[in-house]
C-alpha cells in the first residue's frame, strides 16, 4: 500500500526509531529533515535537497517525506537504507570527514557546500553504494552489506558560481563581491583540499 502525508511520516518516523541519524540532514546536520533521496535512503533538509536535486536524477532521485506519496517498493528501499548506515559506509571507504558533512556550510557559502555535495556523490564509492542498495531493496538477494570502494576525489568540478566575483574587474560581479567571507579566498580552500 502506497503512503502519503501522515501515514508516511508515521512510517518515517518508525525509521528514525530505528536509527536516529535519520533525524538529522545527511549533508548538513540540520534537524528534522523532510527530504529523502531514494538513491541511498538518506534524508537530508530542503536546502541540501536544491543540491540533490541539481545532481540530476540518476545521481539522485529526491522525494519528499510528506509531499509526495510512497510505493512499498520505495518504503522498502528507505528501510533498507538509513542516514547513519550511509556515513558509516563513506567513512569505511575513507571519504574525508569534511566532504561528509560539507553541506554545514551553507551558513556560510552556499556555493562552496554545494561543491562539497557534489564530490561527494559523484564519487565511485557513493555509486557502489546506490547500486547494491537498488539491488539490495528489491529483494534479489544482494550482499548484505555494500562492497566498500575506496574514496577517490572526483574530477576538479567547474568553477563556482555565485559566491566570487571572478578574477577582476568585471562590473556585473559587485553585488556578489561584497558577501565576505565567500569570496575566492574560500574557492582557493577547495582547491587546496580536493586538488591533485
Ligand atoms: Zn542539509
Amino acid at each position: 500500500m502506497s503512503l502519503y502525508g501522515r501515514e508516511a511520516m508515521a512510517f518515517f518516523d518508525k525509521l528514525k526509531e530505528a536509527d536516529a541519524g535519520n533525524g538529522k540532514c545527511v549533508d548538513c546536520g540540520a534537524n528534522s529533515p523532510l527530504w529523502a533521496s531514494l538513491s541511498y535512503g538518506t534524508y537530508f533538509c530542503l536546502e541540501c535537497s536544491g543540491v540533490h536535486r541539481n545532481l540530476g536524477v540518476h545521481i539522485s532521485f529526491v522525494r519528499s517525506l510528506n509531499m509526495d506519496s510512497w510505493s512499498e517498493q520505495q518504503q522498502q528501499r528507505m528501510t533498507c537504507g538509513g542516514n547513519t548506515a550511509f556515513r558509516q559506509y563513506l567513512r569505511q571507504c575513507g571519504m574525508p570527514e569534511e566532504l561528509q558533512s560539507g553541506g554545514g556550510q551553507f551558513a556560510g557559502c552556499e556555493s562552496q557546500a554545494e561543491g562539497a555535495i557534489r564530490q561527494k556523490y559523484n564519487t565511485r564509492s557513493a555509486a557502489a553504494y546506490r547500486a547494491w542498495l537498488a539491488e539490495r531493496s528489491r529483494g534479489e538477494g544482494g550482499a548484505p552489506a555494500p562492497p566498500s570502494v575506496p574514496y577517490e576525489p572526483p574530477p576538479p568540478p567547474p568553477p563556482p558560481t555565485g559566491c566570487n566575483g571572478g578574477a577582476g574587474g568585471g562590473a556585473a560581479g559587485a553585488g556578489v563581491r561584497g558577501a565576505s567571507g565567500c569570496g575566492s579566498s574560500s574557492a582557493g580552500r577547495m582547491m587546496q583540499g580536493f586538488g591533485s
